[in-house]
Formats: C-alpha cells, sequence, structure tokens
C-alpha cells in the first residue's frame, strides 16, 4: 500500500517519517491508504514553509485582480472534478454521496466569494484630514498561512480558508486530518497539475501532532486557522498566540434545538432528524439536545421516534443509505459507551442503535439513531459532545426556561428554534449565546459570505471562517498619513 507524499515547492515529495498511519474505509475497514506520521513531520514543515516562504515574497506584490484568476480556474476544477470528489469524501469519511456533494458546494461556493478578494480587499482613504494631509489604509498579506483541519468535512473546510489565503497574497500550508487525507491528495494533484500556480504557493503536509507543532513552533508562520475538537482547539490558540502568531481555532460544539408547541409537526420532525442524524451526527452543527417546551411534548416525541427509525443506514454510496458509519471503530466505541453512561445517569432509551449491523459492511462502524428521553441535564450526555447519531430530548414548560439551560452550556456553536411565533423567535434570537442562530432552520450553517464559528468554548480567537472575516484574517492594515506642503513644489 503506497503511502502518500507531502506536496512542497511544486512537487510531490516523500516524507522523512518511516512511520505511517493508516487510512481506512469507515464502511468496511479496508486500507485505502497510509499517511506519513510521527515525529519527523517537522522536519517536512520546515521543508515546506521555507519554500512557502519565498514562494510568499513574491506573490505578495502580484496585483489581486491577478492573483484571483487562478481560483476561477479551481472553481471549474472542482465543479467537473465534483463527483469523483464526492465518491473520495464518502470512502474515507463515510458520509453519503449526497452528504458529500453539498459539502463541495459550499467548498465551491468560498472559491466564488473569493474571486471577489479584489472589492472585499480594497484600500480606505479618507481626503484632507487635515488641511493638506491624505490618510489611508491598506491591507497587506502576512506572509506564510497554515491550516489544520479535522475529518468531517474533508472536501469543505479546506477551503473556508485557502482561497482567501492565496487571494490576499499569502502562501498557504495545509495540514488535513490523517483521518481522510485522499479527497485534498485529490485537489491538489489538480492544482498540481492545472493551476499553474508559483511553486511553494501552496503545500501540503501530511502527518498528526508532530506536524501541528512544526507549525505551531515554526517563525515563518504567520498565522494558524485550525477546526477540530475544542480540547485540541484551546492548545492551537494558547501555543499559536504565544508564538506571536494570529490564531482562529474552531472547537467542537453542543447544538441545543428548542421545539415550540406551535411548530409546524411534520417539518419540524423532518428538519430536526435530519439535523441530529445526517451526518451520522458528525457535524459541529448538528442538533444534539433537543428541547420540547410547553404542552406537546408527547406528540413531538412520538414523531421523532418513528422518523429516527426509519432512516435507512448503510454504505453511503448506495442510494438508498440516508446514514453512513461513524468514522472509526474508537469513536463508535465511545459513542456506545456514552450512551451506556446517559442511560446509567438516568435516561431512557426510547431507540437505542447500538449493535448495528449492516449486510454486506458487518465490520462497519455503524450506530443507528438513537434517542435518550430525560437524561440528567447536568449529566454526562447532555454536557459532552458525543459527535454521533445520538439525540437527548429533555423538556421544559417555558421558552425562559430552555434559553437559561442552553446559555449555561459550555458551547455556543449554534442553537435553533422551531416555532410559529414571531415574537418567541426574536426573543430566542437575541438572547441565546451562540454565533449562529436556526429558526426553523436544523443547520445553520452560514453560506459563503457570511462568517461561520462558534462562541464559548466553540472558539478561540476573533476573526472567524469564510466571506470578508477571511480576508481580514489574512491580511495586516497598514495605514498611512501622507502630507505634500504646496511650497515644496517645483513650478512646471
Ligand atoms: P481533532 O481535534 O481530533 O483533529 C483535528 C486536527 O487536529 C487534525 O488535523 C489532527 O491531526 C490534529 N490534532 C489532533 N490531536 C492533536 C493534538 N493533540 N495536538 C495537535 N494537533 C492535533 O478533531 P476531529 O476528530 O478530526 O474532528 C471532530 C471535531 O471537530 C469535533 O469536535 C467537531 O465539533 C469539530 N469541528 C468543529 C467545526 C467548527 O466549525 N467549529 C467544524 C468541523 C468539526
Amino acid at each position: 500500500m503506497k503511502t502518500l507524499h507531502n506536496y512542497i515547492n511544486g512537487e510531490w515529495i516523500k516524507s522523512k517519517n518511516s512511520d505511517t498511519h493508516e487510512v481506512l474505509n469507515p464502511a468496511n475497514q479496508e486500507i485505502i491508504t497510509k499517511v506519513p506520521f510521527g515525529k519527523d513531520s517537522k522536519t517536512d514543515v520546515d521543508q515546506a514553509v521555507r519554500h512557502a516562504h519565498k514562494a510568499y515574497l513574491a506573490w505578495k506584490d502580484v496585483p489581486t485582480m491577478k492573483r484571483v484568476q487562478p481560483l476561477f480556474k479551481l472553481k471549474a476544477l472542482l465543479e467537473t472534478h465534483k463527483t469523483t470528489l464526492a465518491q473520495m469524501i464518502t470512502n474515507e469519511c463515510g458520509k453519503t454521496y449526497n452528504e458529500s456533494m453539498g459539502e463541495l458546494q459550499r467548498a465551491i461556493e468560498n472559491v466564488e466569494v473569493a474571486c471577489g478578494a479584489y472589492v472585499m480587499n480594497q484600500s480606505e482613504f479618507s481626503e484632507n484630514i487635515a488641511s493638506g494631509i491624505d490618510e489611508f489604509m491598506i491591507r497587506q498579506p502576512l506572509g506564510v498561512c497554515a491550516c489544520i483541519t479535522p475529518f468531517n468535512f474533508p472536501g469543505m473546510i479546506p477551503f473556508w480558508f485557502l482561497p482567501y489565503a492565496i487571494a490576499t497574497g499569502n502562501a498557504f500550508v495545509l495540514k488535513p486530518s490523517e483521518k481522510v487525507p485522499m479527497t485534498m491528495q485529490y485537489v491538489f494533484e489538480l492544482i498540481h497539475k492545472e493551476l499553474g500556480l508559483p511553486k511553494g504557493l501552496l503545500s501540503m503536509v501530511h502527518g498528526g501532532k508532530e506536524a501541528v507543532d512544526g507549525l505551531l513552533e515554526h517563525p515563518d508562520v504567520k498565522a494558524i486557522s485550525f477546526v477540530g475538537s475544542t480540547n485540541v482547539a484551546r492548545y492551537i490558540y494558547a501555543k499559536g498566540t504565544a508564538n506571536g502568531k494570529r490564531v482562529q481555532a474552531q472547537g467542537g460544539a453542543k447544538n441545543p434545538v428548542v421545539i415550540m408547541p406551535d411548530a409546524d409537526l411534520d417539518t419540524t420532525t423532518k428538519i430536526i432528524t435530519d439535523s441530529v442524524f445526517g451526518c451520522a451526527g458528525q457535524r459541529c452543527l448538528a442538533a444534539s439536545v433537543i428541547i420540547t417546551v410547553g404542552d406537546e411534548k408527547g406528540m413531538y416525541t412520538e414523531a421523532l421516534v418513528e422518523a429516527a427509525k426509519n432512516r435507512t443506514i448503510g454504505y453511503g454510496m448506495d442510494k438508498q443509505t440516508e446514514m453512513g458509519p461513524v468514522i472509526s471503530s474508537e469513536s463508535k466505541k465511545r459513542i456506545e459507551n456514552l450512551i451506556q453512561i446517559g442511560i446509567d445517569e438516568g435516561a431512557k432509551p426510547l431507540i437505542d442503535g447500538r449493535n448495528c449491523e449492516v449486510s454486506g459492511f458487518e465490520k462497519g462502524n455503524f450506530i443507528a439513531p438513537t434517542i435518550l428521553e430525560n437524561p440528567s441535564l447536568d449529566g454526562t450526555i447532555v454536557q459532552t459532545e458525543i459527535f454521533g447519531p445520538v439525540m437527548s430530548l429533555v423538556h421544559f414548560d417555558k421558552l425562559e426556561q430552555s434559553i437559561d439551560f442552553i446559555n449555561r452550556g459550555k458551547y455556543g456553536n449554534m442553537a435553533c428554534i422551531f416555532t410559529r411565533d414571531g415574537l418567541a423567535a426574536r426573543s430566542f434570537r437575541s438572547q441565546v449565546m451562540a454565533g449562529n442562530i436556526g429558526i426553523n432552520i436544523g443547520v445553520a450553517a452560514p453560506v459563503a459570505q457570511f462568517p461561520f464559528s462558534g462562541w464559548k468554548e466553540s472558539f478561540f480567537g476573533d476573526l472567524h471562517a469564510q466571506g470578508r472575516h477571511a480576508i481580514e484574517f489574512f491580511t495586516q492594515t497598514k495605514v498611512v498619513i501622507e502630507r505634500w506642503p504646496k511650497d515644496w513644489s517645483r513650478k512646471f
């Protein structure tokens, strides 16, 4: 089985590591590939960053209009190769083919928005701030920017950052998740063959913690964009900023959804079950704690259980599949263990998705939808990010109690409400402490021109991913104050 090479200085280069990490298809545990892994990743990172720095020194002076031209080409390439990429995502990540196509669409949208960098990156100018004195603010690139991504959106998350970094004049080094390296391997092959970018401008280094530490410690890395679990995000933010880097670190989540008693039963049930069980619950915007408010709890509970039971579990490339496996056997074990803890702490299993087998895929990491009713509000499953197809169902008499409960949670990625009552929705969106709010929406994922990130322990940093925030993250402002006294002027 071939071990993937790193992409450095416009070439595919063998890693200095002899250790490897096996990449498995989560539906059948077959080995797809191996990635280099281990302490020599720091040497790989150093090589990539040195070349990236050189490329940046030339790229920073290329006009923005020229810098975005390769992005138009990249958008076309992603569209042409979308179906191949979607199959790759499904094979290494487990999600359904349609889900894979969906994440690629958002990747493409980010490339489109970054194509407008020459507008978003424009200077601001004030004439005569005092008599004969003008002042203007320009945005300049940072240098080499690095990005570290998680396993759950291998085709999308790198594009929250990559196109913006390049368009604003930086060089970019990607460290994809070691669990799902194939999608970006394919994208970088396209970039290599078709894009004509200067050598070293875009690099990819495979690996795990050692590669990440290499990036966090390298003096020529000026900015780090991270997406992953909260503990690692906290570590990245602390170490990156201590080393003088600009850092945006997006972490984990535990997303609550409120169902008001006037919510439309059918739409609400469909949207919420899609949110909880889509991507097998492995989305940072997956609904996780469902809160019924008021008198109609029984009706919604029954409908949610029915909809969850009817989901077809299987291999993501099979047309009828509505939910694929979770990423690894360790993850499956961890989720099943959390279900048991929830039950031990008092929750009632309305459906228990453990011991799920899919014919023809007996070795796959499948867990069927699970609904646990009335768990302890301070207990493990309500407070911990499960990242699997598990719904906790809780109840409050009043909306205010739900908002209070939500705001006491440690995460703040997303919160949603289902209601026909505009005033209830308004008070929810105004009072809830979360970065993304859904009103009759189950996955409140901002489109590419809006900033994306959470609050509280879901995010460490200031500027978020995507759109104008990304442009600001990848640039530093310089203010110039200029005076040209009249009596210096030669008479022509
Ligand atoms: P993870 O934190 O395990 O890994 C993310 C990246 O960090 C990988 O590239 C990995 O190699 C690296 N890494 C892992 N451990 C490290 C360590 N100790 N030191 C340095 N680097 C390390 O996350 P994951 O399991 O791949 O992804 C799932 C998590 O990502 C969930 O918590 C999910 O909520 C979160 N996520 C958040 C968002 C968001 O926008 N907030 C989006 C997607 C996923």
